[in-house]
């Protein structure tokens, strides 16, 4: 059993329902849970370890509810940077399938310390790609390297262009195949428990890559193991819903109804055309939505109803989505994209900055499933905590007026310290688990042989 103690810094910010902020606030931490939030001198003044986080504000670890770690090796392909979803799959598919186990390990390890550099402290992933021989067990046994808590959603796709399906005969899956590894998935790693670092979902890539017996079935899978989740692509462009009208005759969220994919267990990526009816239907049965602004924005797939979702009283998260629709992967970038985008559509008051920090914490621990655990520093909560300097340059000005909406509307280059799950990850800006600029180089070196072998040069 060991204590940490954190004191004394500017702010914390608690992300409590009451919404509280402690100016000289500290945090004291047991094992990998909080004990206590509060103003320094009201803590216990001996602990194992202490921390002087004078300078910092103190945040819930941030939540990323949406992201396929493979895709940091396609970050601003020529072909694929000006297109729309369709196109853009187009000319990406055929690069994925020359992904293997050993490019899979080093893509998800440069995701995920672009996550925590920037205040991620939970993350899902979205694995749908299977072709030599790779298996979603890479990116599990990445994260407890990196020390990231993980929800990794098995992703599938079944039905390729003969099939009248959007991808290569060749990177199809057999539906039995996928729902047996889908259950060894989760009789080896899935953590039911609280404070679980890796929990398992099942996800078709899109509900239209699948037959319907795939998608009824992996809900009825998902629903024999507790806390195991579902999650898909869903109504993210208009060709989407064009496609759904031809092939099925309905819009892609009464497809979901019609499949069992409703309720707190489910969340949709997306969810960007959607009518009013649609959004009382999430909002009735706790489906979450995964809202990923610049994606959306990069490939022009239209203005997420963030403002209605929450007026109608849905759980909405912020994703950032795989790294070849949104070449960030910062994920406090991510939300305040998320507070601009909506202000383009409804006005200025329509999302505020708070309202901002509660979709990257508080919303995503509810659209996991994971509120009692997760996204807020109270006591009895996970150790999940970052640090942001708001002594920096991009602070300056700032953060001496109001440091909460600093957080959000100044840029934050990277997070001094990431505590997670009791682990100190992060310290004076660097990442304690490993060695990034190594990590950097050989990712490099993946990504141009993969592209370069793809396209016929050596
Ligand atoms: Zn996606």
């Amino acid at each position: 059993m060991s204590t940490l103690l954190l004191k004394d810094a500017d702010v914390v910010v608690a992300m409590d329902p009451l919404g509280t902020t402690i100016p000289g606030g500290g945090i004291y931490i047991r094992d990998n849970i909080i004990e206590q939030v509060g103003p320094t001198q009201d803590l216990p003044e001996v602990a194992d370890e202490i921390i002087d986080a004078t300078g910092l504000a103190l945040v819930p670890g941030l939540i990323n509810t949406h992201h396929h770690f493979f895709q940091s090796l396609f970050r601003a392909i020529p072909g694929a940077q000006d297109c729309g979803l369709f196109d853009w799959l187009r000319r990406l598919v055929p690069l994925y399938s020359e992904v293997d186990a050993e490019a899979i390990r080093i893509a998800s390890l440069t995701a995920m310390a672009e996550l925590l550099l920037s205040g991620c402290t939970t993350t899902s992933d979205h694995q749908y790609i299977f072709s030599n021989n790779t298996t979603l067990d890479t990116q599990i046994e990445s994260a407890s390297v990196i020390g990231l808590r993980l929800h990794a959603t098995r992703g599938s796709m079944s039905l390729g262009e003969s099939d009248g399906g959007l991808v290569g005969d060749n990177l199809v899956e057999d539906e039995d195949v996928v729902m047996a590894d889908c259950v060894r998935l989760i009789e080896r790693y899935h953590d039911p428990s609280p404070l679980a670092m890796v929990r398992i979902g099942l996800a078709p890539c899109t509900p239209f890559v699948v037959t319907k017996e795939l998608m009824r079935e992996s809900a009825a899978l998902a629903r024999t193991y507790p806390n195991v989740t579902l999650h898909t692509h869903v109504a993210e462009t208009r060709d989407e819903i064009d496609y759904c009208h031809r092939r099925f005759g309905q819009r892609p969220a009464r497809y979901m109804e019609e499949v069992g994919w409703l309720g707190p267990d489910v969340w949709w990526a997306h969810a960007v055309h959607m009518n009013d009816a649609e959004l009382a239907m999430l909002a009735e049965t706790g489906t979450g939505i995964a809202h990923c602004p610049s994606s959306n924005m990069r490939l022009g797939s239209g203005v997420c109803r963030v403002r209605d979702m929450l007026d109608a009283g849905v759980n909405v998260g912020i994703g950032v989505d795989g790294s070849a629709s949104n070449d960030t992967g910062h994920l406090l970038a991510e939300a305040r994209a998320a507070v601009l985008l909506q202000r383009v559509r409804h006005g200025a008051q329509s999302l505020g900055v708070e309202a901002g920090l509660r979709l990257a914490t508080v919303g995503g621990a509810s659209v996991l499933g994971r509120l009692n655990e997760l996204g807020s520093l109270e006591a009895g909560k996970a150790a999940d905590v970052i640090g942001i300097d708001l002594h920096t340059v991009a602070m300056a000005g700032g953060a001496v007026h109001d440091p909460v909406a600093a957080l959000l509307l100044c840029s934050v280059d990277r997070v001094d310290l990431s505590i997670i799950n009791g682990r100190q990850v992060i310290r004076d800006g660097r990442l304690l688990t490993i060695d990034v600029e190594a990590l950097v180089s050989k990712h490099n070196d993946i990504a141009r042989k993969l592209v370069s072998r793809h396209s016929g040069r050596s």
